[in-house]
């Protein structure tokens, strides 16, 4: 899939849309979500142009990979979530059901967040 580069996080990248940020660096971009599901629920973007984690895992060099790891753990601590406890979550393509086709980890704090994944019904 390509890259495109009018997506949402795009646009936030370039300055075009605001966002209520709260961490960056060389490499990475984190700011609040705009419809949270957490009383913390965070967006961590890579500032390169990739579609998903796929894209991210297969093509991103080592100081943009090591830098985003290491980024979630100076958010979380910023955020004051590491002894309560959080969640990091990435979605990829369809079964996932992907919104924004630039890569992001959402980072979910600040209640019990539950069993990871939903049960089918049935
Ligand atoms: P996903 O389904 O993993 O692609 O999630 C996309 C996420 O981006 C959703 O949680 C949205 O609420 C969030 N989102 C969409 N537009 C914005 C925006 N302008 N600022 C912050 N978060 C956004």
């Amino acid at each position: 899939m390509a890259y495109d580069r009018n997506n949402v996080f795009a646009r936030i990248l370039r300055g075009e849309l605001p966002c209520n940020k709260v961490y960056e660096d060389e490499h990475v971009l984190a700011f609040k979500d705009i419809n949270p599901q957490a009383p913390t629920h965070l967006v961590l973007i890579p500032k390169g142009e990739y579609v998903s984690v796929d894209d991210f895992s297969a093509r991103a060099s080592e100081a943009e990979l090591a830098a985003f790891l290491r980024a979630v753990a100076l958010i979380a601590r910023k955020e004051g979530v590491v002894e309560s406890g959080y969640r990091i979550l990435s979605n990829h393509g369809a079964a996932a059901h992907q919104e924004v086709p630039h890569f992001h980890l959402h980072l979910f704090g600040g209640r019990d967040l539950g069993p990871m994944l939903r049960r089918p019904r049935g």
